[in-house]
């Protein structure tokens, strides 16, 4: 049993936080907003509830998950025992900065410092730190308790032991590691993010509304969900954030966001986190209805 603490409890910290609990763990997940921790909470019970109406988990596995887990506000007392620390707040650098200085400051010397980031350079976190040689990217895949892949990212400074260490990790919450190095989007986002835009400017400049489009990539590219309902459930705040990095990371035009997708973020739909985005989703019911655009 390893002492894992995971900073952020948004649409992706509390899947990090249920799978690392639920393959034994003990988790201390941390943000720096209570009423997040309460959401968080309630949704990972959900989530395990229907893990045990499906038969893949019983009622007790559900119940050493649950007792396994703590919700701290304060990441000091939450980081002091860990020996792996996931970070996945907000998508944003200076943010990232700042929280890896902490937790460099109050982890333990032999602690991991793993972020979940989509997009920013591990090497520019890890140079936050005075242990670079400990620092990875530990992309974990929405939603984290069903997806298979963690995308392993070595920072310029990442060592093999710890990279040996996280891939092991990776490989006893069942899920499949991949090792990349450390570019603008890694390989996942370097390569998804320029279609979701490109649906966004297929929007845009009126060629086709938002379900044929995703009808289109759905029937004709056996994809399991369009790119725009894709792009709602990313969260279009964090698409637009990746293609930000990568257009200033690559310098190339081609990763530019589109203004519809910048106008849409200013506005606050900010995809299913916001009930609205390109679909508006029902809360009660989740049935998403894809909106018309002019
Ligand atoms: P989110 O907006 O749902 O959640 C972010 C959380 O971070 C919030 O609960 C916020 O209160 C918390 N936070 C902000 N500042 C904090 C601080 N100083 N200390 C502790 N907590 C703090 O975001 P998300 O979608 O879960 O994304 C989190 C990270 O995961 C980002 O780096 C994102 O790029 C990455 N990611 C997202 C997805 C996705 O599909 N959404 C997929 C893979 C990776």
């Amino acid at each position: 049993m390893k002492n894992i603490t995971v900073i952020g409890a948004g649409t992706m910290g509390n899947g990090i936080a249920h799978v690392f609990a639920q393959y034994g763990n003990k988790v201390n997940l941390v943000d720096v907003n209570a009423a997040q921790l309460e959401k968080a909470k309630s949704t990972i019970t959900k989530n395990l509830d229907r893990q045990v109406a499906k038969g893949s988990l019983d009622e007790a596995g559900k119940n050493a998950t649950l007792s396994n887990l703590s919700f701290i506000t304060d990441l000091k007392e939450g980081i002091a025992h860990a020996d792996l620390a996931v970070e996945a707040a907000t998508e944003n650098v200076d943010l990232k900065l700042k929280i890896f200085k902490m937790m460099d400051e109050h982890a333990p010397a032999h602690c991991i410092l793993a972020s979940n980031t989509s997009s920013i350079s591990i090497t520019l976190i890890a140079a936050a730190t005075a242990r670079p040689s400990q620092v990875i990217g530990m992309h974990f895949m929405n939603p984290v308790p069903v997806m298979k892949l963690v995308e392993v990212i070595r920072g310029y400074s990442t060592s093999d032991a710890v990279t040996a260490q996280v891939l092991e990790m990776s490989k006893a919450l069942e899920k499949v590691p991949v090792e990349v190095n450390d570019y603008p989007g890694f390989v996942a986002n370097r390569i998804l993010m320029p279609m979701i835009n490109e649906a966004i400017y297929t929007l845009f400049e009126g060629v086709a509304g938002v379900e044929e489009i995703d009808s289109v990539m759905k029937l004709g590219m056996g994809h399991p969900m369009g790119p725009l309902r894709l792009a709602d459930f990313i969260g279009l705040d964090v698409c637009l954030a990746i293609l930000k990095v990568m257009h200033e990371g690559f310098g190339n035009p081609k990763y530019a966001p589109c203004p519809l997708l910048v106008n849409m973020v200013m506005a606050g739909k900010l995809g299913d986190k916001a009930g609205e985005g390109f679909y508006r989703v029902d809360a009660a019911t989740k049935v998403a209805t894809a909106v018309k655009f002019k």
